[in-house]
């Protein structure tokens, strides 16, 4: 028997869908029986994995709004995640979890600061929920720049995952992990998954009985000799894509001695196997778009129609992005205040670790009257809905009237009513006037068109 090991990865996520002005999940008639979407791929996916023990047997990333979302309406099954991976890690000395940058950014698209940002959210609520640093990070999208990878080195992640086609060099280590050498003069390791088999699981899955058959057909060629096969795949295909799928994956876990693999994870096979070889990234690559990034830039063929509202609101949102942090910055450093560690440290309110006068009084900032510490949260608030805007959901699909460009639209009204609370500065006539730029190629609607029915439910 030769050293095969298999891994899956699961990548578990859902597309934020709470109103930014309610905090709750409208009801969504399409989800019946459930009331909404999260609700049902719960009761399809997320409680049978869990239930099942299976979060403790492959590799996984949970998104933020999923956590967040399980944690406060299905707390059983999100316990039993969380008590999985620690208990992974008692076991073997390292998580079988993956961080995730906070907000399901396209981090390439993003400026330095604010990959810096959803880098360090997204290592901070890992390790909030999960209680131990995240050796690993999964890019949403698998987007990748040389920029991107630098900070994750920098800030102390030595792993992530590239499909195949975002890679080029000697792939003779099947799914790695190999060693990638970055302009900062930093490294960091790439696995990398296998596409064909990734995808022969994800959309030819076969039904439980002929499990045997696909793992001969499948696997057994593979493990002729050593090495990693990295199956990854959206976690949600494992019963609501698939009905099937969690009793498939309980084959596959169960049946890995007939067929010649063992199990394992990727921050245990890298302990086990060190970084070798040398790979080169294939810059501004994602694995859901083969236009380099114009399904979240530009638009392109990925999604039919006119998507041309994609550049549009794009440079909405940055203009608003660009603005927003022009006022707190100022607002930021008049008050004594280093604007971008702060914000970086923020996550600490959102995670409900610290209130946030207590947060202020801890950057050196105790001195502020009970006025400029409220100005400064909001500032600090604002900031957050400004990062929300840019969940890769906004451009995923192909129309604008949907609820998630609607949701990045609400979180710039959000984000711009906090600040002129803060400070009387009003930036929506300009975002206004970039908005409508963007229209639904179905209804015909603008995106101003939507930013003004939003606008009373932001009156705070
Ligand atoms: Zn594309």
């Amino acid at each position: 028997m030769t050293d095969c090991y298999l891994c899956i990865h699961g990548h578990f996520y859902q597309p934020p869908r709470v109103d930014p002005f309610t905090g709750r999940i409208p009801r969504e008639p399409d989800a019946a029986p459930y009331a909404n979407w999260n609700e049902r791929i719960a009761a399809e996916c997320y409680t049978p994995l869990a239930e099942a023990s299976y979060f403790g047997r492959i590799s996984f990333n949970l998104g933020g709004t999923l956590a967040r979302w399980l944690d406060e309406n299905a707390h059983d099954t999100y316990a039993r995640i969380v008590a999985a991976e620690r208990g992974y890690l008692e076991a073997n000395g390292v998580g079988n979890g993956l961080a995730q940058p906070v907000h399901h950014t396209i981090l390439p698209l993003a400026r330095r600061r604010d990959k810096i940002c959803q880098i360090r959210w997204g290592i901070a609520s890992f390790t909030h929920r999960f209680g131990h640093w995240p050796e690993g990070m999964w890019l949403p999208e698998m987007a990748v720049d040389f920029e991107t990878l630098e900070v994750m080195a920098e800030e102390g992640i030595r792993f992530t995952i590239l499909s195949d086609e975002q890679v080029q060099g000697d792939l003779d280590a099947g799914g790695g992990p190999y060693r990638v050498r970055l302009p900062n003069r930093k490294e960091m390791a790439i696995f990398v998954r296998d596409r064909h088999l990734s995808n022969a699981l994800s959309f030819a899955m076969p039904n439980p009985a002929d499990v045997d058959k696909w793992l001969q057909q499948q696997i057994e060629w593979r493990c002729l000799r050593d090495g990693l096969a990295l199956i990854t795949t959206d976690g949600e295909t494992f019963g609501h894509h698939h009905r099937q799928g969690v009793k498939v994956l309980g084959r596959v876990l169960a049946r890995r001695k007939a067929h010649g693999y063992r199990m394992t994870t990727l921050g245990l096979y890298m302990r086990q196997n060190p970084p070798r070889g040398a790979l080169e990234v294939i810059e501004n690559t994602a694995w859901s778009c083969a236009h380099r990034l114009d399904r979240w830039a530009v638009g392109c063929a990925c999604t039919p129609g006119d998507s041309r509202w994609k550049g549009a609101l794009r440079r909405a949102l940055d203009n608003l992005a660009s603005d927003l942090d022009g006022v707190y910055v100022q607002e930021a450093r008049r008050l004594g205040a280093d604007p971008w560690p702060l914000r970086d440290d923020y996550i600490a309110v959102v995670l409900g670790q610290v209130d946030g006068p207590a947060f202020v009084a801890g950057h050196g900032l105790g001195h502020l009257g009970d006025e400029q510490t409220r100005r400064l949260l909001a500032l600090l608030e604002a900031q957050f809905y400004r990062q929300r805007m840019y969940a890769s959901c906004t451009y995923f699909f192909d129309d604008l009237d949907r609820h998630e460009p609607r949701y990045a639209i609400a979180n710039g009204v959000r984000a711009l009513a906090l600040t002129r609370y803060a400070t009387g500065d009003d930036l929506a006539h300009g975002f206004r006037r970039d908005l409508q730029v963007a229209t639904s190629q179905k209804t015909g609607q603008t995106a101003a068109e939507m930013f003004d029915g939003m606008l009373e439910k932001a009156e705070i």
